[in-house]
């Protein structure tokens, strides 16, 4: 049967899950307009009071925030508490300009907590597992992050971090680990270093689990782990921004559970910010109703998303973010077509030949854009017949062509050509921006 953390919750009928966000929106929105000084700046430029947010409808009436607010008000100018009220802060890295900081008070990191602990329940994790955190600790808010939300559950962690993947197999085989938390393609990573081994996950290691995240993946990739390890890979969301990662898939794997009692979703057109409906795919949008150093209103995530407001199979109420595409941030434009690396992912991995691993690299020649997709090919697939590569290369230009609209060179190359990644695989090179 299902367990669940917090079924009081979890459980709770829609309509009283809207009056519970309604009562902590109105309470948010006074509290970040009285207690920080950007807020009240952006509400004044708006044109809006807190007095005119009534129901969750008028969610709508306040202005958009942007990771450029946090990047321009660095480090922490839009924090709504002093400092010495922060018991944790964690850094993004950002790739350009200035990184973003996010503070935490004690009962920030309890509900960033909490959100995991329903979560890792959700997926069958509690007390007598042993969960092998594989992300980073430190500034990277995926180490802390699970370790916290296992501890409370009652699970026994195993805080490895990233890197020294042979001693990561050793610990598995002899602490036991059942579950592991890292990114999929560390995970990919594993699998080939422990076959290397002579170490077969499914059948010398205790593993079941896999919860998986920070870089954009796909369910082909989901389905070549599970058939080639016999664990069942899981789907783990969550920014820096809006605390860590926060939220999976339950057992169901069919979209991603957010807690509406500490965050409010929309999900809007990008270009016009209007509001759109269940089963239309748009820029994620959140506001947090339960968070206190650095609540966050109407924040433009950047990932594009679908919502699910449909009762699960699992018996949560909360609504499902369907597969996230990716963050318009990872998006590519090629010759004025947008392409995502996870729409390039799901082509190769529904081809056999193909293996784990594989590199986008952008380019321009002359005035024009050009897209090449090395592959790796797996060792079965790989063939000394220049004319059987040749059509391969051939089949897999012509598939990605159908769903991307783009042609793309294809470059195949031996198996362990490109460079593993111990955290965030690099997925695409664009040599235009240097
Ligand atoms: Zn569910």
């Amino acid at each position: 049967m299902f367990d669940y953390w917090n079924p009081h919750i979890e459980r709770m009928p829609l309509e009283d899950l809207k009056t519970l966000q309604e009562e902590r929106l109105k309470s948010m929105v006074h509290y970040v307009y009285d207690h920080s000084p950007f807020y009240k700046e952006r509400f004044k430029e708006a044109g809006v009071v807190p007095e005119d947010v009534k129901e969750l409808a008028d969610l709508t009436k306040l202005p958009f925030t942007y990771k450029v607010d946090l990047r321009n008000t660095y480090p922490t100018g839009m924090f709504s508490l002093p400092k010495n009220r922060v018991v944790r802060y964690h850094v993004s890295s950002g790739t350009t300009g200035k990184p973003t900081v996010v503070g935490y008070t004690k009962d920030d990191i309890e509900m960033w907590s909490d959100s995991l602990a329903r979560a890792l329940t959700s997926i069958g994790l509690g007390r007598g597992d042993v969960i092998q955190v594989g992300y980073g600790y430190g500034l990277f808010t995926g180490g802390l992050g699970l370790h916290y939300g296992a501890e409370k559950i009652g699970a026994t962690v195993l805080p490895t971090g990233t890197g020294n993947t042979e001693r990561q197999i050793m610990l598995m085989q002899d602490l036991g680990s059942t579950a592991i938390a890292c990114t999929p393609s560390y995970f990919l990573h594993i699998a080939e270093v422990a076959e290397r081994m002579g170490v077969s996950i499914r059948d010398d290691t205790s593993l079941r689990v896999g919860v998986f995240g920070a870089e954009p993946w796909s369910d082909e990739t989901r389905r070549r782990i599970e058939e080639a390890t016999g664990i069942k890979a899981y789907d783990i969301f969550g920014t820096s921004e809006m605390s860590g990662p926060l939220f999976t898939e339950c057992q169901e794997q069919n979209g991603i559970h957010v807690w509406s009692d500490m965050f409010l979703i929309e999900v809007i057109d990008p270009k016009t910010g209007e509001e759109l409906p269940d089963g239309e795919t748009g820029e994620l949008v959140i506001t947090t109703l339960s968070k206190w150093a650095i609540p966050l209103i109407r924040y433009r995530i950047g990932d594009l998303t679908v919502i699910n407001s449909e009762p699960c199979e699992c018996g949560r109420t909360h609504p499902r973010l369907m597969r996230i595409l990716g963050r318009t941030d990872d998006m590519i434009v090629i010759r004025g077509i947008n392409v995502f690396p996870s729409q390039v992912e799901s082509v190769l991995m529904t081809i056999p030949e193909v293996g784990d691993h594989y590199q986008i690299i952008v380019d321009r020649k002359g005035p024009l854009d050009v897209m090449k997709v090395m592959v790796e090919v797996t060792e079965s697939g790989f063939s000394d017949k220049i004319a059987d590569l040749m059509s391969l290369s051939k089949r897999i230009s012509k598939e990605l062509k159908g769903v991307l609209n783009v042609v793309a060179d294809v470059e195949l190359v031996e198996p362990g050509t490109i460079p593993r990644s111990e955290g965030k695989a690099v997925r695409v090179i664009d040599k235009r921006k240097v």
